[in-house]
């Protein structure tokens, strides 16, 4: 190996040059241990002995295609494969997502669950995570990122594995149902529309497809599933870009599905829940009139869609709409981009991507649990901040307003100085404590009047909250604080009226920075913070950040280093990283652009002389002592600045002489500058006009 290609696809010369034999370590130790196979070694056995026990199959015999009859041997070398390949990326940092190396970790994961299922009848949910502590055994001492990560990675496979059961039954029945149409009407491949759907609808990567499509003799077509896709990106593309807002239900139609059309209002408990729910189409709303079927619409047309039990989360209490699909598997699907309550009657807005609904039908909620999952973390995340700036501001800090999404949490508070680092520092330290506890969150129904005396309770001035009022507490059962409510300790535990979602346990959230804190009104402060893999991702952009500010610092004094601290301060001022980390990189910052500045007048002070001194030295040479002008080159660089001071030491102290300079050369630049003394009828054959010219 000898260039690295850059993203201009020239290349540039590696530091140190290899040749790649190959010869890696796996390949190394079957030599060692004399075996064929790279998994006949060492390397793989206790990997295979952990599946071994996790799933009570047969040992492994490491036979290889036909000779693996039941291709269990085959499954034992996927799984090992690809526990390794997750844990490692995602201990370098890769989380599973639709997008490069996160797609990678989450198509390997996929077709991993289903090996395991396939052939292990494993159950799928924490199926890798029990392998994992065997390759920490293993690998943890030479890989010390897997043995300090184990609990990272344990929590993202188990989540990403959990994401995906919730489909995987249902993908691999819609998948049976298109291969046995295939194989019916003679066809040798699956259509690349099915492929595609497989995977919007159930997640399933092309790759796992083609696995599967390739066990029932059956190929597919990269180039067809590729169209499928774009048809598909641009359909919704358009409604997405038609559909800014969906239409609300007004005082009169609230009136009319209550009186006239008189469906109940909807279930909508299992939001609180994990998973997928049914529910009944009620109605279809079109911004107009109610219809009881979408035929006869056309298509793509923003739609509400009323069900009769729903999980969606509708917009409110500063948490945003979930976003989702509703489904009839193979036969229609609504995509859900908002979820908007009035009156008690949920509206699901959005279009149908495919065939139609008809009251009555039976359809599954699938509401987006990846984009959830952050904002529990945020809505949790921003009580423990509610709960720890009373504790650190004191108690006339009051909640003024709160956005959570899936990005981050913003908190508007009565406070009437802008908050300090340490007290920042001080609410961060206690946010994180709380965090660290892995308290458990609880909920319950309680009497408004009843809830109301509870020991510090937080609750919004001036907001109407129905009755009863759910109780969101972290750390303390409910019941355990009406049972003696105005007890004293429960200042110290986050109670709110609230009818969020949250997370189980506080350990989930990981982590909580504060990204930003100012005023936003007399008297308003507004706090940013991330939380779990968001505040991750920013304390890891501060890392590169402060590596960067060390690579500069490195670098020799010179014009590259003056233009990357200048490249490098329009970088800082857009950095989102915690507020008390980028105080400290603007201390790093400042100390180098101080130590350049300084660098820069001492050089010019030097260069200034030297200049002054190479014309006084010419003048005062015997013969030239009374010569009138001077015109020459000055060994300096192209300085502008001490040009300009020659000039004015002539122009104030020695007016009858002239001079003319030059300094820099033809590479660099050159700067040239010219004093026309008293004295001036000495040369007055000097041909040219001269100007002054910096
Ligand atoms: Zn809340």
């Amino acid at each position: 190996m000898h260039s690295d290609r850059q993203k201009d696809k020239s290349l540039k010369s590696l530091p140190a040059k290899h040749v790649d034999t190959g010869m890696g370590f796996e390949r190394l130790v079957s030599a060692l241990q004399n075996k064929i196979s790279n998994y006949a070694t060492d390397v793989f056995t206790p990997l295979f002995d952990r599946i071994r026990d996790v799933t009570g199959a047969r040992q492994y015999t490491d036979k290889y295609g036909k000779d693996d009859v039941d291709g269990i041997d085959t499954a034992y070398r996927v799984v090992a494969d690809h526990v390794r390949l997750l844990s490692f990326a995602i201990a370098d940092g890769a989380a599973p997502n639709n997008m490069g190396r996160g797609y990678v970790v989450r198509r390997v994961l996929r077709r991993g669950v289903r090996y395991a299922r396939k052939y292990f009848q494993a159950e799928i949910g924490s199926f890798f995570s029990k392998i994992l502590p065997a390759l920490v055994e293993q690998m943890g001492e030479q890989f010390p990122e897997l043995k300090k990560k184990e609990e990272d990675i344990r929590e993202i496979l188990d989540e990403e594995e959990v994401a995906f059961a919730v489909t995987l039954d249902r993908g691999e029945k819609q998948f049976e149902k298109y291969a046995a149409l295939a194989i019916k009407g003679g066809q040798t491949k699956l259509s690349g529309a099915d492929v595609w759907r497989l995977y919007d609808t159930f997640g399933f990567p092309e790759d796992l497809t083609k696995l599967m499509a390739e066990e029932r003799g059956l190929t597919i077509d990269e180039a067809e599933v590729s169209v499928a896709r774009e048809k598909a990106r641009e359909a919704s593309k358009a409604v997405k870009e038609a559909v800014q807002t969906f239409p609300k239900l007004n005082v009169h139609q609230i009136a009319e599905l209550e009186n006239s059309i008189k469906i109940p209002r909807p279930d909508s408990e299992a939001k609180y829940s994990k998973g997928d729910t049914k529910g009944k189409v009620q109605l279809i709303f079109t911004g107009s009139e109610f219809r009881k079927t979408s035929k006869e619409l056309p298509p793509k047309t923003p739609l509400g869609l009323l069900l009769d039990k729903t999980n969606f989360y509708a917009e409110s209490g500063g948490q945003v709409a979930d976003s989702g699909r509703i489904l009839i598997d193979g036969v229609a699907e609504f995509k859900v981009l908002d979820v908007q309550e009035f009156g008690g009657y949920i509206v699901h807005n959005g279009y149908l991507e495919y065939g139609e609904f008809t009251e009555g039908d039976e359809v599954i909620c699938e509401y987006d649990e990846l984009r959830r999952q952050p904002i529990r973390n945020n809505h949790t995340g921003t009580h423990i901040l509610n709960h720890a700036l009373r504790e650190v501001l004191g108690d006339e800090v009051n909640q003024k307003g709160s956005l959570v999404d899936q990005d981050k949490l913003r908190f508007d508070f009565s406070h009437k100085s802008q908050v300090s680092l340490p007290e920042i520092k001080k609410i961060e330290d206690l946010s994180n404590k709380y965090i660290q506890q892995n308290f458990k969150t609880y909920y319950k129904d309680v009497d408004l009047d009843l809830a109301r005396e509870i020991e510090g309770v937080r609750a919004v001035f001036g907001e109407t909250y129905p009755n009863p009022v759910r109780v969101v507490s972290i750390g303390v059962d409910v019941d355990e604080l009406l049972s003696n409510p105005k007890n004293p300790e429960w200042r110290n535990v986050s109670v709110e009226f609230c009818g969020g979602t949250h997370v189980d346990q506080t350990g989930i959230i990981k982590d909580l920075i504060i990204v930003e804190e100012s005023g936003i009104a007399k008297g308003i402060r507004r706090i940013v913070a991330y939380t779990g893999d968001g505040a991750h991702q920013a304390q890891r952009n501060a890392k590169v950040f402060s590596e960067k500010l060390d690579h500069i610092d490195a670098i020799q004094f010179g014009p590259e280093k003056a233009a990357e601290i200048k490249a490098a301060s329009v970088e800082l001022d857009a950095l989102t990283v915690s507020v008390l980390t980028k105080e400290e990189l603007r201390t790093k910052f400042a100390k180098i652009q101080k130590e350049i500045v300084e660098e820069q007048k001492k050089r010019q002070k030097a260069e200034s002389k030297t200049a002054l001194d190479t014309v006084q030295g010419h003048f005062k040479q015997e013969e030239n002592k009374d010569s009138k002008f001077f015109v020459g080159h000055l060994p300096i660089s192209a300085n502008s600045k001490a040009i300009a001071d020659v000039m004015n030491y002539y122009k104030t102290k020695d007016k009858e002489r002239t001079v003319y300079v030059f300094a820099g050369n033809k590479d660099e630049a050159v700067f040239h500058g010219v004093y026309v003394g008293t004295v001036s009828q000495s040369f007055s054959w000097f041909p040219v006009k001269l100007v002054f010219l910096t």
